[in-house]
């Protein structure tokens, strides 16, 4: 896998740009803090919040799905086999 993608602030793990909000103080990303508003509890950081649409910045609630790390890096690779038939 992506080795790089950790330390590459800005760029989440779907290397799509994202928005930070700053909420008691913290930095947080945006998507992760709308979800967590859907959810009404704190998101672990075993927890992906994946963009449906493949627009970091779309944060509207039916673009956000919350994924392990395992059933996100299989729903980005059937994604990429999908763009790759295009
Ligand atoms: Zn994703």
């Amino acid at each position: 896998m992506n080795q790089y993608y950790h330390s590459n602030p800005g760029v989440s793990s779907d290397l799509l740009p994202y928005k930070e909000l700053m909420v008691d103080g913290h930095k947080i990303r945006e998507h992760r803090h709308v979800m967590q508003t859907i959810l009404k509890r704190k998101l672990s950081t075993k927890e992906h919040v994946h963009h449906i649409n493949g627009n970091g910045l779309d944060n509207r609630p039916e673009n956000l799905l919350v994924l392990s790390h395992s059933e996100h890096s299989k729903l980005e690779y059937l994604e990429r086999m999908e763009q790759l038939k295009k």
